[in-house]
């Protein structure tokens, strides 16, 4: 029996009509959240990123701007311009699109965003307060991920969760997201022993790795919910054919594209896994949405408003 597939593109509507509907109250009561983003040069990864987080904030209501110091530009520079939307009132939340230029120092500027406008939850302030469970601002991605499980009435709770990959942004949030939320969680990365075994026992595996269909049936105990956070690209035609031959639609995107995109769970995984979200289609469009609802929690914490309680 194949899993359930967790339709991210779904669940994200969901949340991105109810942050709409936020909005429209916020604004008529004379708050419009907004949202400043800060592109350094010109990587066009990051300008089709940044394009897709500023259309969301069209389509929910919330204020936008965008900031596009040039290449050149120096630590001080970048200093200045946080420094001045920290100050300003209309603006409720600060993202700076990363990777920076390698003449920046990037911690030093993250270090500088006022943690209440920090809606990317980087800042050591909104750490230290997830782990130890206060309110603040968490990662859009981990934030995400708890909203499919939860959405997906997935139990948590008592049950075991292994995260593969430790990184700032993904891996050590979302461990944290589950262990508050009662999981007994493991967190392994490239250094751990029989890395297969110990995922095994998960009955939530999230994948936060970065290499393509490296989760094999190998890794999974049966019925097990799957969240692969990958968004790996592969372009070569023998990698290909270890995932998708004999997928004929894939098959039509590889000849078309030349390349297509994978999570760090192969294709085989859904055959065994309870449940699982796709890629394309899974985590990724709860991260733009979460920074929407983020902004939105922002805008209501630094001016005291309580918060509607998501799902
Ligand atoms: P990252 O900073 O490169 O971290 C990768 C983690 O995976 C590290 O902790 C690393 O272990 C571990 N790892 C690498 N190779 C491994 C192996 N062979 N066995 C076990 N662990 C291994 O990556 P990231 O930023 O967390 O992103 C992970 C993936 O998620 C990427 O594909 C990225 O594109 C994707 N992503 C997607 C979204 C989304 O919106 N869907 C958002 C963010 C990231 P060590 O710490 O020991 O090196």
């Amino acid at each position: 029996m194949s899993a359930t597939v967790l339709d991210g593109n779904k669940i994200a509507r969901e949340i991105r009509a109810e942050v709409a509907a936020e909005v429209k109250t916020m604004s008529a009561a004379g708050v419009r959240p907004g949202l400043a983003v800060v592109l350094v040069g010109h990587n066009p990864a990051s300008e089709v990123y940044v394009r897709g987080k500023v259309r969301a904030c069209e389509e929910v209501g919330i204020y936008s701007e965008k900031h596009t110091p040039a290449r050149s530009a120096s630590t001080e520079d970048l200093m200045q311009v946080i420094a001045e939307l920290n100050r300003r009132d209309e603006i409720d939340g600060i993202l700076v699109q990363l990777p920076l230029p390698s003449q920046v120092e990037s911690k030093k500027i993250l270090l500088a965003v006022d943690p209440a406008k920090d809606v990317d939850g980087f800042h050591p302030m909104n750490v230290g307060l997830l782990s130890t469970q206060r309110p603040g601002l968490v990662p859009c991605t981990p934030a995400g991920i708890m909203e499919i499980l939860r959405r997906s009435r997935i139990p948590i709770a008592g049950q075991e969760a292994v995260v593969v990959g430790r990184s700032d942004i993904v891996g050590k949030p979302i461990a944290m997201l589950l262990l508050n939320a009662n999981a007994t969680v493991t967190v392994g990365h490239s250094k751990t022993r029989d890395l297969s075994q110990v995922c095994r026992r998960a009955d939530i595996l999230v994948a936060a790795i970065g290499r393509a269909g490296m989760i094999t049936r190998d890794y999974l105990k049966r019925g097990a919910t799957v969240i692969d956070v990958g968004m790996n690209q592969v372009a070569d035609r023998a990698e290909f054919e270890r995932l998708f031959a004999g997928n004929a639609k894939r098959e039509e995107i590889f000849r078309t594209k030349g390349s297509t995109l994978v999570g760090d769970v192969h294709p085989e995984v859904a055959e065994l896994a309870g449940a699982i979200t796709p890629v394309p289609g899974g985590v990724g469009p709860l991260t733009i949405a979460m920074l929407m609802a983020n902004t939105v929690r922002a805008a209501k914490m630094r001016r005291g408003v309580p918060e509607l309680s998501r799902a």
